[in-house]
This record gives structure tokens, C-alpha cells and sequence, in this order.
């Protein structure tokens, strides 16, 4: 792991700073959302973030205003030319400005959803990501993966890649199922790795008014206590309304209860002390 974290950050001038993924095998528990908002966060702070998208759904792509089914490069091609053996790597094709400065985008096709049946046997498909993550060290300071919501050389990839991992859980009850799957899938993954891989788990789309929501947050915090971070993520229908307009929320509408919901998250991420209070604090 030491080793692939020193290639990373070959340079320290204008070398990425953290590599995050964002994943859970569970689908609608705020990945996508996750992933944009602290990238608009950081954007909001002068850094240069890179989003990549590794879910076949691509619905990151799509919240950026591309069609992940008639993307011409993406996440697919960098596959797809490693297991050619194309000597050269086509980044300038494939990555994408987004209409936010300093924001970029490596988008998904809807063809990655083939990639294990197509191409998982490959040699060294497990490393794209770290490798080209390494080729682009100079031009972010900060990475956010998208990752699917299955076990496949997509996720392996991400968890081979970052150096911490985020996992979004609904707080409701179905959702703490999905948690015990992805624990396992990491802890598997740490085993190939060769060390632990950090995790932190956030808990999402949070209605205090609920039962379901102050349940699964008081199980969460008996179960994880170590592992769950101390805010939360609220429900907001912000958040809806800044994917309708393709915007993170986080950049928007800043004081939107989500988006500094978010914006402590990172404070947290970046163990610096919160400059804005949590919204919700603690829970009943
Ligand atoms: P995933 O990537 O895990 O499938 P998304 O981030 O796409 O989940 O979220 C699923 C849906 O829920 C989206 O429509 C998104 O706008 C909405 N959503 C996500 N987080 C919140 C939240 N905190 N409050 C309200 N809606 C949310
Ligand atoms: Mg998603």
C-alpha cells in the first residue's frame, strides 16, 4: 500500500493531495451526491478536483450533462487500451472540463458494465486506475471515485486506488445490510492490498422526524463506533434540485442544510477543525 501511495505522490509540488472512493453495494444511499458535493466543496476552495465515474450507470456523467450511452472515451477506453497494450494513454480524449473551472470529469461509458465478462481476465486490470491516477498526478490535488454498486474490477480498481474510502448509508433499517456486505468486500480487498484500507461510514439522507432514521443511526453507532463519522447528512430536496440543474449543491447553494453538511464532512476529511457548525449536531 506504502508503495502505491509513494507513487501517487512522486512530486510534492503539484502532486494529488488524497484519493477518495465513494462506494457501497447498495444503490440510492447518496454515492453519486457524495462524490459531487465534496467535489464542489473543494472546488469552492481554489483546488483542482478530478471526479471519476466508475459506475456502468454512469450517473455522474450524466449529472455533468454528458450521455454515458454515446460517450465516445471514458473509463471503458482506459481498459479497453490497457488490455490492448496500447503504448500510449489518451487522456486529453478522455478526460473532460466540466462548465466548473478547476473541476474535471473522467466519465463512464455504459459499455464498463461489460468490462468483466469482456476483458476482467486481462493482465493487470486490476491497477488501471492506480496507474493512470499516477500518470495524472501533477494536474489535481484531489480525486473522488464513483464507484458501481457490485463486487467487479471496477470497485477492485477504486479500492486498489484510494486511500480512503467513504461509504454513504441510508439511515434506515434495509441499508445496514448493504454496510455488513461492503465491510466484507473491503475486507477481502485489504487482504490483496496488504493492509487495511481506512474507511469512514456517513450516514445519509437522515429525516430526524423519522423513526427508521434515528433507529438505523443509533445501530450504526453501536456497531461502528469507530468507524461512523460523528455528522450526518440530511435529507434536503436541494439536492435533487441541484442534479436537475447540474450543479453541485455544495457550490449553488452553499448554505443549503446539505450542502454544509458536506462541507463538515470535509472538514473532518481533512482533519482540520469544522469552520462551519453542523446543522443537525447531535441526535436524539
Ligand atoms: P447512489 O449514487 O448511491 O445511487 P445518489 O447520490 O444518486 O445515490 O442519490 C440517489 C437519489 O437521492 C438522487 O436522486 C439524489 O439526488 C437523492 N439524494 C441523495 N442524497 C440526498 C439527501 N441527503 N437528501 C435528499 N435527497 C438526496
Ligand atoms: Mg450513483
Amino acid at each position: 500500500m506504502r508503495q502505491q501511495v509513494g507513487l501517487i505522490r512522486r512530486s510534492d509540488s503539484g502532486s494529488v493531495k488524497k484519493i477518495w472512493a465513494v462506494a457501497n453495494q447498495k444503490g440510492g444511499v447518496g454515492k453519486t451526491t457524495t462524490a459531487v458535493s465534496l467535489g464542489g466543496a473543494l472546488l469552492s476552495e481554489g483546488q483542482r478536483v478530478l471526479l471519476i465515474d466508475l459506475d456502468p450507470h454512469g450517473s455522474l456523467t450524466t449529472y455533468f450533462g454528458l450521455d454515458p450511452d454515446a460517450i465516445e472515451h471514458s473509463v471503458y477506453t482506459l481498459f479497453k487500451d490497457q488490455a490492448e497494450k496500447r503504448p500510449e494513454r489518451r487522456y486529453d480524449a478522455i478526460l473532460r472540463a466540466t462548465d466548473f473551472e478547476g473541476l474535471w470529469l473522467l466519465p463512464a461509458s455504459t459499455a464498463q458494465a461489460t468490462l468483466d465478462r469482456q476483458l476482467g481476465a486481462e493482465p493487470g486490470m486490476g491497477l488501471v486506475i492506480q496507474r493512470t491516477l499516477a500518470d495524472l498526478a501533477g494536474r489535481f490535488d484531489y480525486v473522488f471515485m464513483d464507484c458501481p454498486p457490485m463486487l467487479g474490477v471496477l470497485m477492485v480498481n477504486a479500492l486498489a486506488a484510494c486511500q480512503q474510502l467513504l461509504i454513504p448509508v441510508q439511515t434506515e433499517f434495509l441499508a445496514l445490510k448493504g454496510l455488513e456486505r461492503m465491510l466484507h468486500t473491503l475486507q477481502m480487498i485489504s487482504r490483496s492490498r496488504g493492509g487495511e484500507l481506512p474507511y469512514l461510514i456517513l450516514p445519509t439522507l437522515f429525516d430526524r422526524r423519522t423513526r427508521a432514521s434515528t433507529d438505523a443511526l443509533r445501530a450504526l453507532q453501536e456497531r461502528y463506533p469507530a468507524r461512523l463519522w460523528d455528522g450526518l447528512i440530511p435529507v434536503d430536496t436541494q439536492f435533487r434540485e441541484a442534479s436537475r440543474v447540474g450543479r453541485p449543491l455544495t457550490l449553488w447553494q452553499p448554505a443549503a442544510r446539505g450542502a454544509r453538511a458536506y462541507r463538515a464532512l470535509l472538514d473532518t476529511l481533512l482533519e482540520r477543525p469544522a469552520a462551519d457548525p453542523q446543522p443537525l449536531g447531535g441526535v436524539a
